[in-house]
């Protein structure tokens, strides 16, 4: 059992009902961070941390939980073996800033 921190903002329930929101917008659909949080109305490392925990469990299911990589927006370098979901800074072999950011998607059916 997880100690509830003192200064939680936003109750158990609530982040429940968030991250069936976000799996609901992947299922069929591949979305960024960014678009994620515009719909559901969190911030984007609010996505990131709920995205962490979705690819956690999800496979649980008989959903998978897709992430296309980022990609080098100069030198197409692509960010495959990145664990972390969070856009990189910069691109190991030209250095630039310009990263596309990764995509999010949901394979399968929750329906039963
Ligand atoms: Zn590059």
């Amino acid at each position: 059992m997880k100690k509830r921190l003192k200064q939680e903002p936003v109750p158990a329930e609530r982040q429940e009902t968030v991250r069936r929101q976000i799996i609901r917008l992947l299922e069929g659909r591949t979305l960024s961070a960014r678009d994620i949080s515009t719909d559901v109305r969190i911030s984007e490392r609010e996505v990131f941390g709920h995205l962490e925990h979705i690819r956690k469990t999800i496979n649980r299911d008989e959903q998978k939980f897709l992430v296309t990589p980022s990609v080098c927006g100069k030198c197409n370098f692509v960010f495959r073996k990145r664990d972390r979901l969070k856009k990189p800074g910069k691109c190991p072999v030209c250095r630039s800033g310009l990263i596309q950011e990764p995509l999010f998607s949901i394979t399968g059916s929750s329906e039963s």
